[in-house]
């Protein structure tokens, strides 16, 4: 398979001919060919994009948000294309595909259509004046995309800023390519007019940089790692470029001395294992009240040992590879790291070479990994791992279990768990963080703010925030 660029239009090889490849992780196998651009091809891009905008903003937001529910209707006929692709680029088990990326890529199309349907005229009355917030769009904005969820986090930009009328340059990472190209396909199909989504696919430094640095684009809404996130703020901020940075996280589960322990070991294991812990918000630091702990581990470790581990393909699999066998030796590399800060494996910690696709050495597979006895501050329980590795830690009182919740860089997420609701209510406020969960994990309602405290981001997404984003305001004021 060859991937093209998708600029004005039409799918178009990148103009200095320049191609990398793109391979499955869970067997090492090549899948594709796929552009390693250049500023050359942003530039085209850019152009494409300035083209377009005036017609494209002068549509009504109703008008925009009818092409969403047909982007939406275009996506559902290939929904299974979908899942499929993502699980071979990723290596994420088919089910997970299925039910998360593939369901939630169109589902952001359908909510932010149905959302403008609800969107009310701004409109502020004073004794001898009115005030009409009218809105505009950014004009042509930039979105840089991760390989953990990738058309899913791809398509929670996509939607608000097609609907707020902006023009897109699009950089998905370039370990997985596959469901951007899937997406452009079907904007070609529907015919979305040229020029509106444009698509540029190569490695970040090159493409992503050339998008950061280039004057004609308004704004950036990046996803991605926090040390990137420094370089997207550095480049971005002195343009006086718009920026939304989703960075990082080192999300704590809390389990209160009242948690319900049958509902909370499900909960804590999932939490800790979807997408083999490559979701930014997994809670990967697991506190627990110090009079369940030896029960909570005892339940927690004989769920995870029997966790499937192995083919990606195999609608009965848990959980699939890592992304690559480089993130695989990072994992590693803090497992080990574990070890000599004293902790202690109490399951996992190995590569797992379970059924037919995991027997291939060149798959990126890992058990999931529980480690025990560490400090709470020592490095693997504060720094980011992005894996399957969760470390345990007892705790004797809610305000330790603050202490210890807020105590590394950065602020995403978290969940608590409590069989008195209202206790982890009031608990959840003390949390630095964007999100708290209680008595549930991954819970989204798309209307509600996301994003991070601390070095997990600025800036907030989802349903206003997304809308204000990709938007500029005028307020006019006018004189009875
Ligand atoms: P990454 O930062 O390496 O890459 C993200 C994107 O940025 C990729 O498309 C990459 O090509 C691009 N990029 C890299 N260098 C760039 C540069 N100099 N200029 C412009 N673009 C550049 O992150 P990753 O490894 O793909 O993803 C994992 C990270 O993403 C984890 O840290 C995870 O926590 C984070 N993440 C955060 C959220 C969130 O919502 N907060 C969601 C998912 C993932």
């Amino acid at each position: 398979m060859i991937i093209s660029n998708f600029i004005d239009g039409k799918f178009t090889p990148p103009i200095e001919e320049r191609m990398m490849d793109n391979s499955n992780p869970a067997d090492g196998k090549h899948i594709a060919m796929i552009p390693r651009a250049s500023a050359l091809d942003v530039d085209a891009a850019v152009l494409a994009a300035q083209r377009a905008l005036p017609q494209w903003s002068a549509l009504s937001m109703l008008e925009r948000a009818d092409w969403l529910d047909k982007i939406a209707d275009a996506l559902e006929d290939i929904k299974e294309e979908i899942a499929q692709t993502e699980s071979l680029d990723t290596g994420k088990p088919i089910s997970l595909a299925r039910s998360v990326d593939a369901t939630r890529s169109i589902s952001n199309f359908r909510f932010f259509a149905k959302f403008a349907r609800s969107q009310e005229p701004l409109i502020f009355e004073m004794s001898d004046a009115t005030n009409y917030v009218h809105t505009s769009p950014l004009g042509i904005v930039g979105l840089i995309t991760p390989w953990n969820l990738p058309l899913y986090l791809l398509t929670w930009k996509v939607a608000p800023a097609l609907l707020m009328g902006n023009c897109i340059i699009a950089k998905p990472s370039e370990l997985t390519p596959l469901t951007a190209d899937l997406l452009a396909q079907t904007m070609q199909r529907i015919q979305l007019p040229a020029g509106v989504f444009n698509l540029v696919h190569g490695l970040g430094p090159e493409v992503g940089q050339a998008i950061l640095e280039h004057p004609e684009i308004a704004g950036i809404s990046f996803t991605g790692g926090t040390a990137t996130g420094r370089i997207v703020a550095r480049t971005a901020a002195p343009l006086f470029k718009r920026l939304s940075l989703e960075l990082g996280g080192k999300n704590a589960t809390i389990i209160l001395d009242d948690a319900n322990l049958d509902t909370v070991v499900a909960g804590s294991v999932r939490a800790a294992f979807t997408n083999s812990g490559q979701v930014c918000l997994c809670g990967s630091r697991i506190l627990i009240h110090q009079s369940i702990y030896d029960e909570f581990c005892k339940r927690f470790v004989e769920q995870v040992d029997a966790m499937k581990v192995g083919d990606p393909s195999d609608e009965s699999t848990q959980m699939g590879s890592v992304i690559s066998i480089d993130h695989l030796k990072k994992i590693e590399s803090y497992i080990d790291l574990a070890i000599e800060e004293g902790g202690e494996i109490l399951s996992g910690g190995t590569r797992a070479m379970t059924g037919q696709v995991g027997s291939n050495p060149a798959g990126a597979f890992i058990r999931p990994t529980v480690i025990g006895g560490l400090n709470h501050l020592s490095r693997t329980s504060t720094e980011e791992i992005f894996g399957p590795v969760v470390t345990l830690h007892p705790f004797a009182t809610d305000d330790e279990a603050i202490e210890m919740a807020n105590c590394t860089e950065y602020g995403l997420a978290g969940s608590i768990w409590t069989e008195d609701a209202e206790r982890g209510k009031e608990l959840a406020k003390r949390v630095d963080s964007g999100i708290v969960w209680v008595n549930t994990w991954l819970h989204r309602d798309l209307r509600t703010p996301f994003g991070g405290m601390k070095n997990s981001g600025v800036g907030r997404e989802g349903g206003r925030w997304s809308l204000s984003f990709f938007s500029e305001m005028t307020n006019v004021c006018v004189k009875h």
